[in-house]
């Protein structure tokens, strides 16, 4: 069956554009498009928007899926201005003080934020001789961030011949060693090592494998600080779709697209598993690559992304999410706490290296909530604890390990920041490395699609401009510069540089 592309009033010549995916790298993409003059069509499996960003609801409590922490926000502001519109008209974004509430597993508590003078003087509770080394800590970082924020993560990598460009300067700083290896050498306490390696975790990398370029996320917290919308990040998913819809854009919902269908080598349109089929003049992506080559493109035939690629490269971690509403407040809980637990590198090694579902855990309690109380009943708290888990090599039966998970995670926070949390809980709902390979075919449960190493990043990365099918795009986590809020929209922004003007299709 073919059916015609929508028509909206007045747009019949503008070339046709459809984007795969309402994830946020997919309705920053329809932003762009649309703002470029073409006539832009969202396809989206689930039926709500947000890909991860995606807002359970339940029980009078509201629950955002994903992130939470927002940072760079300049990035949302420009597709706002591109709309016409001014962001801070729409979006109450609220700077977090601290960024992060760093909890040990000895009960010592390091609230980290962007002030330097209040990071310094709990430094110097820890280690007065890692003082000095956090300030030439951020220094570096700020270094990494003019090369490797600035300079890379707008731009295409579609050559070869771009990455050996910044190839000396990646040696100048030191790109090679992981992001551990970056911090051990300006810090020597062992729990101020993990208060600054932490972060690649936050887009599924791991601190003692992953490039040192990610030591940028520092100072970019620094520099424009960590925010949480009212209304939760559901609140931003929210503008951005009554942008898209503002230009015209539709976005059809219970819509999964089963084939990218290609002509002449050209993408021509998809095929949804409803057996429709929708014609356009070219095609965004913002589903997991693994997944748009391995599964949408099939049957073409493929020189880089092959499914012997796919099945080489490296993954993200799992994540294991419980979100749960309480009875009651607890008051003392920050909006976003890290709990690290007894073990550090032994965790992360467990999770990336033997894909073991360990008994011990990391996580991150989200507590919106305490920033903006309609998020649940009166009187009444809504949290999420996420663990990075291994994904689905580890062979975890999550249908039968999920509760018994849960019931751990439940019976730790308790003992720990949410006394009596047990008895306390009006609403609960798990999310598994399985929902995300069913839900949004995210390929091996990833939460963050490719694992963000070396050989993975910028040119390793599947291209924003398809190196399989021309008239192809990709944007979202998997591609790059990679995952995370920032790096999503990021990835729409390169698509500027790579996707022609609509007038070339007259
Ligand atoms: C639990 C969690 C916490 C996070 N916390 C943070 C944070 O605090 N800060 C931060 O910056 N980042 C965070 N991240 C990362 C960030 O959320 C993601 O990197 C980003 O939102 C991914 O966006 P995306 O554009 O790649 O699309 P996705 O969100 O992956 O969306 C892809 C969309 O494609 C749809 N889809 C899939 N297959 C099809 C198909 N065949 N047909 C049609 N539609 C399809 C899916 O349903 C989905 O809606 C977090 C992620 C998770 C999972």
């Amino acid at each position: 069956m073919t059916v015609a592309a929508p028509q909206v009033p007045g747009s019949a010549k503008k070339p046709h554009a459809l984007v795969i995916g309402s994830g946020i790298g997919g309705l920053a993409a329809a932003i762009r498009l649309g703002a470029r003059g073409y006539r832009v069509t969202i396809l989206e499996k689930l039926d709500a928007p947000g890909g991860r960003a995606y807002v359970h609801r339940r029980d009078g409590f509201s629950f955002d899926a994903g992130p939470t922490i927002i940072t760079a926000p300049f990035l949302l502001e420009e597709l706002w201005n591109m709309c016409g519109r001014r962001f801070e008209d729409d979006i109450d974004l609220r700077l977090m003080d601290p960024f992060y509430r760093i909890r040990f597993d000895d009960g010592r508590i390091f609230d980290y934020s962007g002030d330097a003078d209040k990071v310094k003087a709990q430094i110097a509770e820890y280690s007065p001789a890692d003082v000095d080394g956090y300030d030439r800590f951020m220094k570096m970082s700020e270094r990494v961030f003019k090369v490797g924020f600035e300079g890379l993560a707008h731009k295409p990598f579609t050559h070869v011949t771009d990455m050996a460009k910044i190839a000396p300067q990646m040696a100048i700083l030191q790109s090679y060693r992981t992001v551990y290896g970056m911090v051990s050498s300006y810090i020597k306490d062992p729990f101020i090592r993990q208060v600054l390696s932490f972060h690649p975790l936050l887009i599924g990398g791991n601190p003692f494998t992953v490039t040192s370029i990610y030591v940028l996320i520092s100072f970019l917290e620094r520099k424009w600080g960590v925010h949480s919308a009212m209304g939760g990040t559901g609140a931003i998913v929210n503008g951005l779709v009554s942008l898209v819809e503002g230009q015209g854009t539709e976005i059809r919902y219970k819509s999964e697209v089963e084939r990218i269908l290609v002509e002449k080598g050209r993408a021509a349109g998809v095929r949804l598993t409803s057996g429709e089929e929708i014609q356009s003049d070219i095609v965004v992506s913002d589903v997991d690559p693994a997944t748009t080559y391995g599964k949408m493109l099939a049957e073409h035939p493929r020189r880089t992304w092959t499914d012997r690629k796919i099945d080489r490269s490296a993954f993200s971690t799992g994540l294991f999410v419980w979100y749960f509403g309480t009875k009651r407040q607890y008051p003392d809980v920050k909006h976003h706490t890290i709990l690290l637990g007894p073990r550090y590198k032994g965790l992360i090694q467990d999770i990336f290296k033997h894909k073991k579902l360990a008994e011990d855990f990391s996580l991150y309690l989200y507590r919106p909530t305490a920033t903006d109380p309609s998020l649940a009943p009166e009187g009444c708290d809504t949290f999420y604890a996420l663990s990075p888990v291994p994904h689905l090599e580890s062979g975890t039966d999550w249908e039968a390990q999920a509760e018994p998970y849960r019931a751990r995670i439940a019976r730790y926070l308790s003992e720990t920041v949410l006394p009596g949390l047990e008895d306390q809980i009006a609403t609960s709902l798990v999310t598994t490395p399985l929902d995300f390979k069913l839900r949004l075919n995210s390929h091996l449960g990833a939460g963050f699609s490719f694992e963000p190493i070396l050989l993975q990043s910028a040119w390793f990365r599947p291209h924003n401009k398809s190196e399989e099918v021309d008239g192809l795009y990709l944007v979202g986590a998997g591609t790059h510069p990679g995952a995370g809020v920032p790096g999503v929209i990021s990835s729409a922004r390169v698509l500027d540089t790579v996707v022609p003007d609509a007038s070339t299709f007259a």
